[in-house]
């Protein structure tokens, strides 16, 4: 069976901490999009890790890990990764790599620094791995897929090219200095040396072991609104956030995803630029900020602080419905039981109208959150493995927040462990 675990929001809403929760009982996590611009961060018997590439299955000594084809593959930064954990005394994964993800160049990572340089106040807020203009490159048809690594001709001839091409840019738009197409061949066979012993087809291979009943998760990274089409365009990421994408970025049928599980996180946070509803700031943001997540809310791969806000029923039930859930993980409850009162965001409004549709982004900038406040419960809740056992206002808020965004609530997280999680 396959079973994808996606976010409904801005991403950090716990996904890496479900997966690896998820992964004690599957065969084999698959990464289906995005790069190392973001980070799942994983609490476990080995210690505390930031994974930005690797599945957060790594962990496991039954599970393959997979980087699929619809991956923006740093090389250099995957192999530093696994380094990082088996230095740590966690044992050497299994990781195949798809023969068609595509190689983030090193270029792709200059021309993303050279742009926010250019955009100045302007900018997305990129976290500079070189995602957009990877993924600008891929559908451009310039890119260089895993597969072309083994093509020495086929290199020699499009490094030129490519060369030609970003040279143009580098010195009328950026004044920086040009590429040089020997130079991208030796960082090329640097690539090929490096991922050989895992290049797959690991598209056939998934085929095989969806026949062979093997248990598959498929891990997303960001969420809904961080998706190119369906999110706060532009202040998106440059890849399909949605599990729907998984089929694709894994290279499987469509048909075979039975479970979505949307992770909701029972607030909100969000890095870059962009509208954010239900934002809040100053000493209260300071203390969610602070007591969030495992040790503050700061960006896994920037440590940049996260903004921070209430939940927010409108984005959130829009997120779950663009992900076609099946099951929501609600995460990091346990953070909310220091307040009095919790604020939720029920309702936009828009123009004088209060509306619980998520809109367009240039409505979406007018949009005022309308608030309403739960009773807090004021109690640590960590630890508690039975829902009845949780306090009388957080079930309220729980299922408050469960009738809102229509999708049912089936697991709760109060803690950032493994065994941390409530099955409901
Ligand atoms: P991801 O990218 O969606 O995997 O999210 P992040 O890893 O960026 O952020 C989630 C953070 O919350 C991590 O630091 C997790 O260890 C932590 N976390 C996950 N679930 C819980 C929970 O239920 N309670 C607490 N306190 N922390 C959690």
């Amino acid at each position: 069976m396959v079973e994808a675990i996606v976010g409904a929001n801005w991403g950090d809403e716990g996904k890496g901490k479900i997966t690896d929760m998820l992964a004690e009982k599957a065969d084999i996590i698959v990464r289906f999009q995005g790069g190392a611009n973001a980070g799942h961060t994983i609490v476990n018997n080995y210690g505390k890790f930031a994974l930005h590439t690797l599945p957060s299955g790594v962990f496991y000594g039954h599970t393959t890990s997979i980087i699929g084809n619809g991956v923006a593959l740093n090389i250099p930064v995957l192999f530093n990764e696994v380094k990082s954990i088996v230095d740590r005394g966690v044992p050497m994964p299994k990781i195949l790599v798809s023969n068609r993800a595509q190689i983030v160049m090193s270029y792709h990572i200059l021309f993303d620094q050279y742009e926010e340089e250019r955009l100045g106040g302007k900018s997305f807020g990129s976290t500079k791995s070189g995602i957009a203009p990877f993924y600008s490159d891929k559908y451009a048809k310039i890119g260089f897929q895993v597969s072309e690594l083994f093509d020495e001709e086929l290199l020699k001839e499009k490094v030129v090219r490519v060369c030609e091409q970003k040279n143009v840019i580098l010195e009328h738009l950026y004044h920086k200095p040009a590429l040089k197409p020997e130079e991208l061949l030796e960082e090329l066979h640097q690539y090929r040396e490096m991922v050989e012993p895992f290049v797959c087809d690991t598209s056939a291979y998934l085929w095989n072991a969806i026949k062979e009943g093997k248990n598959i998760l498929l891990e997303g990274q960001l969420g809904s609104l961080k998706d190119p089409d369906h999110g706060i365009y532009p202040m998106v990421t440059s890849s399909s956030t949605l599990a729907a994408y998984g089929a694709i970025g894994a290279g499987i049928p469509p048909y075979e995803i039975k479970k979505i599980v949307t992770v909701v996180k029972a607030y909100s946070s969000a890095v870059g630029a962009g509208a954010f509803v239900s934002e809040i700031f100053g000493d209260e943001a300071d203390e969610l900020r602070r007591r969030g997540g495992d040790g503050g809310e700061f960006g896994a791969t920037t440590g940049r602080p996260r903004r921070m806000g209430w939940f927010d029923c409108v984005a959130t039930k829009y997120g779950c419905r663009l992900q076609g859930t099946t099951d929501v993980a609600f995460t990091v409850l346990d953070v909310l039981s220091y307040l009095d009162e919790i604020p939720v965001c029920t309702g936009y409004e828009i123009d004088g109208k209060v509306t619980t549709d998520f809109p367009t982004t240039a409505l979406l900038s007018k949009a005022k959150p309308v608030l309403e406040k739960m009773p807090g419960w004021k109690t640590d809740i960590r630890g508690i493995k039975k829902y009845e056992e949780l306090p009388e206002n957080c079930r309220k808020y729980v299922e408050f927040i469960e009738e809102r965004i229509g999708f049912p609530i089936t697991m709760v997280s109060n803690g950032p462990g493994r065994e941390d999680i409530i099955y409901k």
